[in-house]
């Protein structure tokens, strides 16, 4: 296939609103593609090179490009840089120049999907003396090659930003229509994809025509993971599931285990590979009583002088203070292991979680490092009251309670895990929403230049994100001198696409990080966008930031059907309360 074929269908795909007229042009692209093929244009539509758990980046930096730029078309690098500064974007300005120097042209061999992939993941692992200059070389063929739509698309792609606005399940979608869309079909893909967070392998799979009915987890393809639904009271709990486990909610880091042989990785609550961060936890996995194994728990540091667990943001901020060695011993950690799901070459993910828990403790006796969770077996709303306000008093988030009978629920948020935390002010609990722009300091604040974030909740319908705070507050001077130097390297010129706003903020960001916001209560409010009906959305009422969730990504946040959720049950505490 060759890379204009690709090109021209971006070109279709960002004029294109509509998310399934988005997948049916992938699917016709896909459809063009030989199984390998597809796998790479899978990995290169997600905007990488490779599963996002592998964490490898072209990493062409904008000085690179530009001389790759120059290189090609002959034009003075100091003339790039005045053509990006006006229009912001070095695709764009790539095409133009293309464009002029075509006229002339110099007719070269025209590239290949295999060829420029070829070249990306040589980019990505070059490293080291002469390295830049390599890299350089390699963009300025394939731009050589190249049409000019092609060119803006290799240099977006080089630069790490395609941002096509298609996510995983618009991909998945493109794969069920060229099948016509079979439901069971769909099902199988999404579950795959569930269970190896591989799009690209799930594709070219597929393609080859192999039974994806017994895909199965496999040690060092992270699992998506499973995700907790609220309830507002124990009542409420044993209502939908009836008998049921409840574990203690640790407040602190998640970890996926995957252990086979002498090898171990552990990877993020976002599927990126932290092993190395974790010496003492790649230790301990190594002494469970098993050969292979996929697990998972939250991990939380120890500190011996104060004699308790520190929470998640202490934790982060410990360990980038002291490093991981000393934080090793200074605050040693300890691992939660909350669920297996994977043992000695069986796939433990369909079984019921009271069997998955009883291996899990079997797994992990002993061990004293990796421990299972807290647990009871809840067998009335006063058990579990208890239980969870005896957590509360011990200084805990709360609990999660788990239905017996479900099987491990990757990748989704289903009813299978509930949480029930304690209140952070009026609002049941602080929420995840991720930042697409930020506004400049105002009086007191004029020496920053930041002011405060606009954040967004998703829309899971719409794949859409909406406006749900401007928050001005929580923000300590570290951070807002921390937030002024992150934000300002992903500003973007105009509204990112996905965002519905009806505030401008002073500086619009590609939304990338994830802020836990607390506030007083959720409100209607004609301002912002969240679940908007009658002219009116939902927003927050005095949100203030409570910290950084590094650890979640901007698909992992709070979802508007959660907010209006949390909406009627704040609502109902309100009622019960005048009662
Ligand atoms: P939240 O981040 O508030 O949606 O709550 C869900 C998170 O709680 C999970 O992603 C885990 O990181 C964390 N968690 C803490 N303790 C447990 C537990 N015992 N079982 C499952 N998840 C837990």
């Amino acid at each position: 296939m060759l890379f204009s074929q690709v090109a021209e269908c971006f070109a279709e795909i960002e004029a294109e609103p509509s998310r399934i007229a988005m997948s049916s042009k992938i699917a016709g692209l896909l459809g063009k593609c030989s199984a390998e093929e597809a796998r790479k244009l899978v990995y290169i539509i997600e905007g990488s090179i490779a599963p996002a758990y592998e964490g490898l980046e072209v990493g062409i930096g904008e000085k690179l490009a530009i001389k790759a730029i120059a290189q090609t078309t002959g034009y003075l690098e100091k003339d790039i840089e005045k053509e990006y500064k006006l229009v912001g974007d070095l695709g764009s300005v790539a095409e133009k120049l293309i464009a002029k120097k075509a006229q002339l042209s110099l007719s070269s061999s025209q590239n290949t999907l295999d060829k420029a992939y070829g070249a990306f993941v040589r980019i990505a692992k070059l490293g080291g003396a002469g390295s830049q200059q390599a890299k350089i070389s390699l963009l300025a063929e394939l731009l050589n090659g190249a049409q000019p739509a092609e060119a803006k698309y290799l240099v977006r792609f080089c630069l790490g930003k395609l941002r096509l606005g298609v996510g995983d399940p618009t991909i998945i979608d493109a794969l069920s229509m060229m099948r016509h869309g079979d439901k069971r079909e769909s099902e199988q893909l999404l579950r795959a994809f569930n269970l190896c967070s591989d799009l690209g392998e799930v594709a070219e799979r597929y393609i080859l025509g192999k039974n994806l009915s017994d895909f199965s987890a496999r040690p060092f393809k992270p699992i998506r993971p499973a995700l907790a639904e609220r309830l507002s009271s124990a009542e409420e709990i044993i209502e939908k599931i009836g008998r049921c486990a409840a574990e203690a909610k640790y407040d602190g880091l998640r970890m996926q285990v995957h252990l086979e042989g002498k090898r171990v990785e552990i990877y993020s609550r976002k599927l990126e590979k932290m092993t190395h961060m974790f010496p003492e936890i790649v230790d301990a996995a190594k002494r469970l009583g098993a050969n292979a194994a996929i697990f998972e728990g939250e991990a939380l540091a120890y500190s011996q002088k104060e004699k308790r667990y520190l929470s998640f943001q202490e934790t982060i901020q410990r360990k980038r203070k002291y490093g991981i060695e000393a934080m090793a011993k200074e605050f040693p950690l300890r691992l939660f292991a909350f669920d297996l799901m994977y043992k000695d070459g069986k796939d433990l993910t369909l079984e019921p979680y009271h069997k998955r828990r009883s291996m899990l403790e079997e797994l992990v006796r002993g061990n004293g490092t990796i421990v299972a969770s807290e647990q009871i077996i809840a067998e009335s709303p006063q058990m579990l009251d208890q239980y969870f306000k005896r957590l509360v008093d011990a200084g805990l988030e709360g609990i999660i309670a788990k239905d017996l009978n479900q099987p491990y629920v990757a990748g989704a948020r289903k009813f299978a895990w509930i949480k029930l935390k304690k209140s952070y002010g009026q609002m049941a609990d602080t929420i995840d929403a991720v930042v697409v722009g930020y506004y400049l300091g105002k009086g007191a604040r004029q020496e920053f230049e930041f002011g405060g974030l606009l954040a967004c909740v998703k829309n899971a319908e719409s794949g859409e994100l909406e406006t749900v705070a401007k928050i001005g507050s929580g923000f300590s001077e570290e951070e807002m001198r921390s937030f002024e130097d992150m934000l300002s390297k992903i500003k973007v010129s105009q509204k990112p696409a996905g965002v519905v706003s009806k505030l401008e903020p002073d500086f619009w960001v590609e939304p990338k990080y994830v802020v836990a916001v607390a506030a007083d209560e959720i409100t209607l409010s004609p301002m912002h966008t969240c679940g908007l009906s009658g002219g009116k959305g939902y927003a927050l009422r005095f949100p203030r930031m409570v910290g950084m969730r590094h650890d979640k990504s901007p698909d992992d946040i709070t979802t508007t059907a959660e907010i209006i959720r949390m909406f009627e049950i704040q609502k109902r505490r309100q009622e019960t309360q005048a009662e």
